[in-house]
């Protein structure tokens, strides 16, 4: 049997949140077929038991939904290469390891019943190389599965890849800095972007002109062409502009090493976005790609410019104006790229407000992703340029696919699909409905039914949306299944995170009001809610906390001769901390590490490389390299805890006594804040809601 059924009193347990990271439930299946289950890395339902029915569905007031991330890197994967694909000649489902044979010659398909044949080729098993036994083939031993897939999957023949840089060098972007970074690690890394020997590149500079650059095999330095003409762009040139990438590479790299400098001095303030990314579309229209736009400040040029919205007297204020578009250019935009297989991702390194609402419509609607790096300068922010840094290294680095479509993709000319299938029992019992609940799916999917809801109408409601959603499931779990005692607010085990998750969530950037609060950071927030893969989506509302003063290695792993702490994750309150003590904060996108003011002056001098609590800098944003046990375990355990994860986390240390301790203390969501209840509170409000 999956999950516990007992019930926990939320009230009279108050450590509810365990040591060590929640596992998810595992669907109430049998032995063998939960052995196969699409892994939960990959797919989650918030409900592993389903409803019989939608009255009982609508009875528990719990959401059905599904959160996946079909496209993440697997250590293992199992490819076919098949010149047959299976599939269901009525619902075109793939077969899969959920599915019966009726004998050796028929299947049954598990989600519409229809009895299919097998295909002769379906006998002969690639893996064994044997004939019979079509159950022991891959495609149903295995719940996630790619294939290479034969040409009827394509409309054309694969695209080759197509990678467009887009650049804002108006004076403020080059103020940043931020050239320097983008074209040191785009030279380090030339080499290694996806693609084959057909790959294409090309570059693109604007401020209040674009600025084309023509890079044709045997010019002996890049030419750089520029439209000043922004109401009506068009292309300086028909081809050359986007080149192969082997056949111009130093052409490349010549432009690489002198695009800072050309702009070093750069005073021109306005930047055309808008007709930067019409021209965009125009030069990939052929063949569809990537394009990579660099952005620092609000678009002022041309189609697409806007004005400053946010008021910034109201960051802190009990409602929140301009969470959506001011216009549809970048949504139309997006549209007419994605329609030519074009995706655009946007990175964003903006000193001032830029207007994130609108110009973030440009990735989410072409299948693009969107990046984010307030406050971007080397001297100002280094973590910014680390994390910046770490982050388009991995972007241009990691596989992509090109032209997708749902589960089609296409990887190295090849087109392939990948494929997904979980099982999942049903029930007419509300108890088992209940135990099978999986709250962290729970939480996500509210949490971005909570982001389409502020945006429609406005975040006050959201937030009594979700508080309403906590309130009425343990009501109705009180009137059905717990019993009424007096006095008790009960959850179901499988729940008893679930208020705290909302709290949580009331206190998130994204959600949060009273607290001063900039609108481009509130607005990535909730992109990032949208976007993020389930794990990194509970890390950010609810992060990991662990003390870190006293590492030892008592049930420490080890790995390449490497010994790793395993501290335990410390609930979110301040009652956790300690004046003598250092706490790490792992929120999924960053690290911080709050140091009391009695650290001893022994964890100064030997971690942090200081004499004393005073001496540790305003501004710290490294662990010394230390030759010491203690040095080398928090640092192992920091490197660990990064190794967890695509992307790179900068870690912040912060002093007690700080400015910038709320940086820290703000994520203690158990805590009283000035506009906000501390856990205890929320469960009263709650029960006492919810006991009416
Ligand atoms: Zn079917």
């Amino acid at each position: 049997a999956g999950g516990e059924s007992r019930a926990v009193n939320l009230l009279q347990n108050r450590n509810i949140c365990p040591p060590e990271p929640v596992e998810p439930p595992k669907a109430n299946l049998r032995d063998d077929l939960k052995k196969v289950n699409t892994s939960p890395d990959l797919f989650r339902c918030t409900l592993t038991t389903l409803p019989q029915n939608q009255n009982l569905l609508n009875k528990c007031k719990l959401p059905l939904g599904i959160l996946l991330h079909p496209f993440k890197d697997l250590s293992h994967l199992p490819v076919i290469t098949s010149s047959v694909i299976v599939r269901c000649r009525s619902c075109r489902t793939y077969i899969n390891p959920f599915v019966t044979f009726i004998d050796s010659r028929r299947w049954k398909c598990n989600l519409c019943y229809r009895v299919n044949d097998l295909p002769e080729e379906f006998m002969y098993n690639p893996l064994t190389k044997s004939y019979g036994e079509p159950h022991k083939r891959p495609e149903v031993q295995n719940a996630t599965i790619e294939f290479i897939a034969p040409s009827e999957y394509m409309l054309r023949p694969p695209q080759p890849a197509v990678y467009l840089f887009v650049l804002d060098v108006s004076h403020n972007a080059v103020e940043s800095g931020y050239l320097h970074s983008f074209c040191r690690v785009l030279l380090d890394e030339l080499e290694r972007l996806p693609g084959d020997a057909r790959t294409s590149i090309g570059l693109l500079t604007f401020d209040k002109v674009l600025h084309f650059y023509n890079l044709a095999e045997g010019l002996s330095q890049p030419q750089m062409l520029i439209v000043s003409d922004t109401e009506d762009v068009f292309l300086p040139s028909p081809d050359n502009l986007l080149v192969n990438l082997q056949e111009s590479k130093e052409l490349i790299q010549d432009l690489l090493h002198q695009l800072p400098e050309m702009f070093a001095d750069n005073t021109e303030t306005h930047s055309a976005l808008g007709p930067a990314l019409q021209v965009a579309h125009k030069l990939m229209t052929p063949t569809g790609g990537r394009v990579c736009v660099f952005q620092s400040c609000l678009p002022s040029l041309g189609p697409g410019a806007l004005k400053p919205r946010e008021d910034p007297n109201q960051r802190a204020g009990n409602d929140v104006q301009h969470l959506g578009p001011a216009t549809d250019f970048y949504k139309r935009m997006a549209l007419e790229c994605a329609g030519q297989q074009i995706a655009v991702d946007m990175f964003f390194l903006p000193g001032q407000y830029t207007d994130i609402a609108t110009l973030s419509g440009v990735a989410k609607y072409s299948g693009g992703c969107t990046f984010y790096f307030p406050g971007f300068h080397p001297a100002r922010a280094p973590a910014q340029v680390t994390r910046f840094e770490r982050d388009l290294r991995r972007y241009l680095t990691r596989k992509i696919g090109f032209e997708a479509v749902m589960r089609i993709r296409c990887t190295r000319g090849e087109r392939r699909i990948r494929v997904h299938t979980m099982a999942l029992p049903v029930s007419s019992n509300i108890t088992e409905i209940y135990t099978g609940a999986d709250q962290q799916a729970v939480i996500c999917l509210l949490s971005r039914m909570a982001v389409d809801r502020s945006i429609m109408s406005s975040i006050r409601d959201a937030r009594e949306a979700v508080i309403n959603a906590c309130i009425d499931c343990l009501a109705q779990y009180r009137s059905s299944v717990s019993g009424q005692q007096l006095g008790a607010l009960m959850a179901p085990w499988s729940l008893r995170l679930f208020p705290m998750y909302t709290l949580a969530l009331l206190k998130h950037p994204a959600f949060r009001l009273g607290t001063s609060t900039r609108l481009d950071d509130r607005v990535n927030t909730m992109n990032q809610l949208k976007a993020l893969p389930l794990a990194y989506n509970i890390m950010a509302l609810h992060p990991h906390m662990y003390a870190v003063h006293n590492l030892n290695d008592e049930g420490a792993l080890t790995i390449r001769d490497q010994i790793i702490p395993q501290p335990p994750i410390l609930s979110l309150s301040s009652e956790r901390l300690s004046r003598d003590g250092a706490f790490l904060l792992d929120n999924g996108e960053g690290m911080y590490m709050f140091v009391g003011r009695a650290i001893s002056p022994q964890f100064c001098t030997d971690v942090l490389g200081v004499e004393s609590f005073a001496a540790i800098p305003d501004v710290m944003f490294e662990l010394p390299e230390l030759e010491n046990a203690d040095s080398e375990r928090v640092r192992s355990f920091v490197g660990w805890l990064r190794e967890q994860r695509p992307f790179f986390p900068p870690l912040q240390i912060i002093r007690e006594d700080s400015r910038q301790r709320m940086v820290f203390l703000q994520h203690l969501v158990e805590d009283r804040s000035e506009s906000m209840f501390s856990y205890y509170e929320f469960l009263q409000h709650i029960q006492k809601e919810a006991c009416k």
